[in-house]
């Protein structure tokens, strides 16, 4: 099953597209740095504040999610993609971990976005990791907009809203999202490597061939 991961307002206590777009930044689209990023988690942690609105509940879940063989992507309308490998670095994630994981950015039209929703990013993201477009039911989506979870739920994709508030005392999204994830099986034809040398598995297909697609990570192909 893959873990689709929406970026600001999700994983991020605030809205780093919009926050580049502005002043202090300016940045036009495809121009931040690590030193931006650096910059923004500065920012946002500043009189105590944290820049992840559950940083250690959200490490878990992906790590968790990577162990258990259910890819992850991260699908954002961010015009900034090159920032996020650092932003989840500073989460917690591994090298090793952050090479799993898909990056889909890509702004769509207010028109657009009210039509697909993330359903562009997702299938993206599927075809990414040897599944299908078509695969809807073999995603599970985070996201705090109410119209892109509305948006998955019609679409055939299971979606779990995220509360959009700085921090919310509300938690109980990792435990549905877990849920989901461990009632469904490692699903063809991603299976990462480390489980085929412990598992008896038959495979149609080439696993060396899915896992090498793993190690090309980062988008932004929009
Ligand atoms: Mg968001």
């Amino acid at each position: 099953m893959l873990l689709a991961l929406d970026l600001d307002n999700t994983i991020l206590n605030f809205h780093s597209h919009n926050a580049l777009c502005l002043e202090p930044f300016n940045l036009k689209p495809g121009q931040a740095t690590t030193a931006h990023a650096l910059e923004l988690l500065k920012i946002y942690s500043l009189e105590d504040k944290k820049p992840f609105k559950h940083g250690p509940q959200m490490l878990a879940l992906i790590r968790e999610s990577l162990l258990n063989g259910h890819p992850v992507a991260i699908v954002s309308y961010t015009l900034f993609p090159e920032i996020i490998q650092t932003l989840l670095e500073k989460l917690g994630l591994t090298t090793e971990e952050l090479n799993k994981i898909y990056i889909r950015g890509g702004l769509l039209s207010a028109e657009d976005q009210s039509k697909y929703g993330k359903l562009i990013h997702i299938e993206d993201s599927l075809e990414h990791f040897g599944f299908k477009k078509t695969d809807h039911d073999q995603v599970i989506l985070l996201d705090d907009s109410y119209q892109n979870y509305m948006l998955a739920e019609n679409q055939g994709i299971k979606a779990v809203l995220v509360p959009d508030e700085y921090e919310p005392e509300y938690t109980d999204y990792f435990k549905e999202v877990k849920k989901i994830l461990n009632q469904s099986r490692i699903t063809y034809p991603y299976l990462p490597k480390y489980l085929t040398n412990s598992l008896e598995i038959s495979m149609d297909v080439s696993l060396s061939t899915e896992t090498d697609k793993l190690t090309n990570v980062v988008g932004p192909n929009w």
